[in-house]
């Protein structure tokens, strides 16, 4: 058989390699899909998606336990849960954790939470910082109250309006029980 020559893939016919159609019976002379350069490219590139993908999926199976860390931590907030992060990447086992973990959260606490009473109650302050970028119609936060034996007896609460982006305020959360308490615990700083 001629070089340029090949049979057709339908009849069976001597055609021309370079012939679009077939003379014979006209169906399209086409190389079979497995000798294209492309199919190969193809296959190669879902490999390469497959592996990846395993690579990925095993380095998840280590995540539930940091992130377990993490959320144990979380009562704390913002500064121990960056202390865990920075822990993390001592481990040099996961860099795509780092940008994630170190986004800011919406609201962080800056400087220290202290406790002041009047005649009545008892006030827990500080100061949020908002980090969303956006300015915040409503930011509450809330403490969890305990008595010395560590009963949760209350709860302390403060809001405010319109906290603008990057905007600190002031809170002054009032102490909801009828009881002194022994310590306190960030419950949560919500936003909307
Ligand atoms: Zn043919």
């Amino acid at each position: 058989m001629n070089e340029n020559m090949k049979k057709c893939a339908s009849c069976g016919a001597d055609i021309a390699k370079t012939a679009k159609v077939c003379p014979n019976c006209g169906a399209k002379n086409k190389k079979p899909i497995y000798k294209r350069v492309w199919f190969w490219i193809l296959i190669v590139i879902l490999i390469i998606a497959v592996i990846s993908a395993g690579s990925s999926s095993s380095s998840n199976t280590d995540t539930p336990a940091v992130s377990g860390e993490n959320s144990a931590n979380t009562d704390t907030d913002t500064p121990a849960a960056s202390g865990e992060n920075t822990a993390n990447t001592d481990n040099g086992s996961q860099p795509t954790q780092a940008p994630k973990a170190e986004k800011k959260p919406d609201f962080s606490i800056e400087g220290d939470v202290t406790t002041e009473s009047d005649a009545f109650t008892t006030y827990i302050t500080g100061v949020i910082m908002n980090n969303t970028g956006r300015e915040k119609s409503y930011v509450q936060v809330t403490f969890n109250l305990y008595d010395a034996n560590g009963n949760q007896i209350g709860t302390a609460m403060d809001n405010i309006n319109n906290l603008a982006p990057g905007g600190t305020w002031k809170f002054k959360a009032i102490a909801l029980t009828s009881e002194s308490f022994a310590s306190y615990k960030l419950a949560e700083i919500s936003g909307w």
